[in-house]
């Protein structure tokens, strides 16, 4: 059943999502990232929605010539050139892989290959960015409001098909999940993993490309781009590409793993996650990048140091806490965490059909500090990106606010479907670890 609360932030989102994201995008374009100016003009009658809408750039043919390109080479990265990166890179999980159980005991198959996309991909833009020039580095840029109307047409269209594919031919019947409230099940989605044919998984090509590839080629076409317009790059811009640069990496570097994180393990495909992989992700965790290209801060060097250890810290306590989990769970316990046999809570849980499953809850290493310690790691990571702004404007620190949010919210969510799965075994669990984000505080 969808609680009211649950419905109304779901018409909120929808309604309010898209604008939220032509707002901050139309301030730095209209009005130097500012995000209180439009509302001042708006108020006092300086200008009027029409003025503001009249003078933002429209879909344009080149642009969604762009867009086609982008995505068609994205879903031919992913569907036809099979990975070869963990033939020889050491310690990398690709090619063929097995995602978790779903609710009605189904192992899907994925095909990792994440992170020879994003090689191939900034192989050829650097390519053409210093040998080729068949476009400008800038072009992203250049084009940045035409794209975000291709991005939306993608989003909602991809949204809309998962919808209608739930009802007419779901890839698996028994993991769909109808509430029976229309607006519930378009935003949260009815299918659990979607796909046409056998290897193209939605929540996969969606969760990491187009859009988690394009964030690191954004960003460098914004470095481009303050190159252009005051022929330099400053030390902010740099700082943005590199810590942004390794979250992106770290992620494609662990592709495999993120089969088993709650995008993937436990969310259904809908407009949260179609449209938010194509146009919120993007368009909203790109800003920082955005805003120096209007604001080219030079941060004194100890500055620049403190921040790039904030950031690096920060990806330091996110992998750690992850990789512990993760070579914890691999292991079924059988592992060292800080040099030690790790302690656990042993709990069961039963699958739609009955079956009785057993798990382990870790209470040692970073997992005994806090039950989220890998998003106290992500938040600090991205409280370092917001920094490299300085404290002009808040529109920067969306980010951090969003993220803090998102994260939270996820705790709530993932604490609730816990407790769902393995009732009074999660009690002792939470007995244990009483803390969820920072330890003694919250
Ligand atoms: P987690 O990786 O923390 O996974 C939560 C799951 O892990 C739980 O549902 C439970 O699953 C299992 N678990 C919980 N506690 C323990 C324990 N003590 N020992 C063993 N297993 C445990 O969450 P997410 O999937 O949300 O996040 C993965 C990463 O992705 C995080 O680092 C997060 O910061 C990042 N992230 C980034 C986002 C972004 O937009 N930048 C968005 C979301 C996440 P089970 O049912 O298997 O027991």
């Amino acid at each position: 059943e969808v609680d009211w609360f649950s419905l109304a932030s779901i018409l909120f989102l929808l309604t309010f999502a898209p604008l939220i994201v032509y707002y901050f995008i139309m301030s730095c374009d209209q009005y130097q990232c500012s995000l209180i100016d439009p509302l001042i003009d708006l108020l006092t009658g300086n200008k009027y929605l029409s003025d503001i809408w009249n003078k933002t750039p429209m879909l344009t043919y080149r642009a969604a010539g762009i867009y086609t390109l982008w995505v068609t080479f994205q879903v031919f990265l992913y569907v036809f050139i099979p990975d070869f990166c963990h033939k020889f890179l050491p310690g990398y999980v690709g090619g063929v892989q097995k995602g978790a159980v779903t609710p009605a005991g189904v192992v899907n198959k994925y095909e990792i290959n994440g992170l020879q996309a994003w090689i191939i991909t900034h192989v050829l833009w650097f390519a053409n960015a210093y040998y080729f020039h068949w476009f400008s580095p800038t072009i992203i840029f250049d084009n940045w409001i035409p794209l975000l109307w291709c991005a939306n047409i993608l989003g909602y269209a991809v949204s809309t098909f998962a919808m209608i594919k739930s009802y007419f031919f779901p890839t698996n019947a028994k993991d769909c999940k109808f509430t029976g409230n229309f607006f519930y099940d378009y935003m949260m989605g009815i299918e659990f993993n979607p796909r046409i044919g056998k290897w193209f998984d939605f929540k996969l090509f969606f969760n990491g490309r187009p859009g988690i590839v394009a964030w690191t080629l954004i960003n460098l076409s914004y470095a481009a781009k303050q190159q252009e317009l005051y022929n330099q790059v400053t030390n902010s811009m740099i700082l943005v590409n590199v810590l942004q640069g390794i979250y992106v990496l770290d992620f494609f570097w662990n592709e495999a793993w993120y089969l088993k994180t709650i995008d993937i393990c436990h969310d259904h495909f809908g407009w949260y996650l179609g449209w938010g992989d194509c146009v919120w992700l993007p368009y909203l965790y790109t800003l920082q990048g955005l805003y120096l290209v209007y604001h080219p801060v030079q941060l004194c060097t100890a500055n620049a140091i403190g921040i790039l250890m904030l950031g690096l810290i920060g990806y330091y306590i996110f992998r750690m806490t992850n990789h512990q989990k993760d070579l914890f769970r691999r292991t079924n316990g059988n592992c060292k965490i800080w040099g030690k046999k790790p302690e656990y809570i042993e709990c069961s849980y039963m699958s739609v059909d009955g079956t009785k499953y057993y798990s382990k809850l870790m209470t040692s290493g970073f997992w005994g500090w806090a039950r989220h310690f890998n998003y106290t790691g992500d938040l600090m990571g991205s409280l370092a990106y917001c920094l490299t702004c300085g404290f002009e404007h808040i529109l920067p620190y969306f980010y951090i606010v969003y993220m803090t949010i998102l994260l939270i919210h996820r705790c709530i969510r993932d604490e609730h479907r816990c407790f769902s799965k393995y009732g009074k075994d999660w009690k002792r669990y939470t007995a244990a670890v009483p803390y969820r984000l920072i330890p003694g505080i919250f």
